[in-house]
């Protein structure tokens, strides 16, 4: 068990040292550079190639660029005198999106592979890839009643089609820069991360936001029926977005895990339909339900095993379920509510 509190920037920086953050335009990039902010980070570069004004949050007094960091020269420009990078950029979205568009999401390796030679050549003292529960090997996942996953799990590899194996790939690519140039890395692999700030509707969105909006809909219709994808058995952990950004703080620089792929999730499993009794006991509401088993749903059953971090930072995501759905429940119906009145939402479509 880990002694002394996790270092992070704000123990181990300076508050004017660069941070720069691709994918700030997103959810947990954007989430993450308020971190920074609120922590007084002075000189903070955020990321993205979505227009400004689509971007999830922006940030007062934080340096704002619209760049496509799948390009070099764009690479190169969000590098320039850094002391952090953090690659949370990919073109990426729930089941749905995953499961249809697979050549978007390898292409995401073009991201990861120019922003890190970038980072390397303007000299960044740390560089952090966020990768996904995706990259484990799928037959671990054949069944709802899993087996929680470990790092080693990853091997031998039978990723995820598509966006799994470019996880894996951008790792590998990660770790190699570690051990033959002398970078320090840190690789995150996130399990289902949600709360507020993230796409709830346009095809992109995961479980948690999707059912509290169908939930939402459904009670404000008054025709209180839901569909689900899949039989409602599949089983995931799902991690709210102040342990994330926290974690990947500890994560991005703790000297024990460069390099090294870690799990940063929740273990506290749930099934689908269990995921939807708690957003239908928070709005207050029963809804019929139905079931699309030809929609995506992903693996059968996915969850974090904690040990690794428990063991070496003395701290695992502990948000509740229950207290981190019901403000993102809360969050989206103040979304719903303005979408009705025409005021600009969160919202990115596939
Ligand atoms: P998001 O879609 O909200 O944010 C990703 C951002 O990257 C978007 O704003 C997008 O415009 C931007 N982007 C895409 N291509 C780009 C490019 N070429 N140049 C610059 N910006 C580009 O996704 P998120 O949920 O915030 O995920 C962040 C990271 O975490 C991603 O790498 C994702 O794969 C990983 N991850 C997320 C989850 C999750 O549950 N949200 C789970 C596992 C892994």
């Amino acid at each position: 068990m880990a002694t002394r509190k996790p270092a992070t920037a704000a123990t181990m920086r300076n508050k004017d040292d660069l941070i720069v953050i691709g994918g700030a335009g997103g959810f947990i990039g954007g989430a993450l550079t308020r971190r920074f902010h609120d922590q007084g980070f002075a000189r903070i570069r955020a990321v993205d190639k979505k227009p400004l004004p689509r971007w999830y949050q922006r940030v007062p007094g934080v340096e704002s660029l619209c760049l496509d960091l799948s390009d070099p020269g764009a690479c190169e420009r969000a590098c320039e005198g850094a002391v952090e990078v953090y690659n949370l950029a990919a073109d990426m979205g729930g089941m749905g999106f995953i499961e249809r568009f697979r050549i978007e999401c390898l292409r995401s390796i073009l991201i990861n592979t120019n922003l890190i030679e970038a980072a390397y050549r303007a000299g960044v003292d740390r560089y952090f890839f966020a990768s996904s529960a995706c990259a484990y090997n799928t037959l671990l996942q054949q069944d709802p009643d899993v087996r929680a996953l470990k790092e080693s799990d990853a091997y031998p590899a039978m990723a995820e089609r598509g966006y799994g194996w470019e996880k894996l790939m951008s790792e590998m690519v990660c770790q190699e820069y570690t051990a033959e140039r002398g970078m320090k890395t840190a690789i995150a692999r996130f399990h289902n991360v949600y709360g507020p700030w993230g796409t709830w509707d346009g095809g992109r969105e995961k479980a948690p936001a999707a059912i509290c909006r169908k939930v939402i809909e459904a009670k404000g219709s008054g025709d209180h029926r839901i569909t689900i994808w899949g039989d409602g058995t599949q089983t995931r952990s799902f991690m709210y977005i102040d342990d994330c950004v926290l974690g990947i703080d500890r994560i991005m620089h703790c000297e024990r895990l460069v390099a090294t792929p870690i799990n940063l999730g929740s273990d506290e499993l749930v099934s689908i339909n269990d995921l939807v009794s708690l957003a239908e006991s928070i709005g207050g509401v029963r809804l019929k339900r139905s079931y699309d088993p030809g929609a995506p749903r992903g693996v059968a059953g996915r969850n974090s095993d904690n040990t690794m971090i428990r063991s070496i930072l003395g701290w695992e995501p502990g948000t509740p379920l229950r207290a981190g759905l019901a403000k993102t429940y809360r969050w989206i119906e103040g979304q719903v509510r303005d979408r009705r009145a025409g005021r600009h939402t969160v919202k990115d479509e596939a």
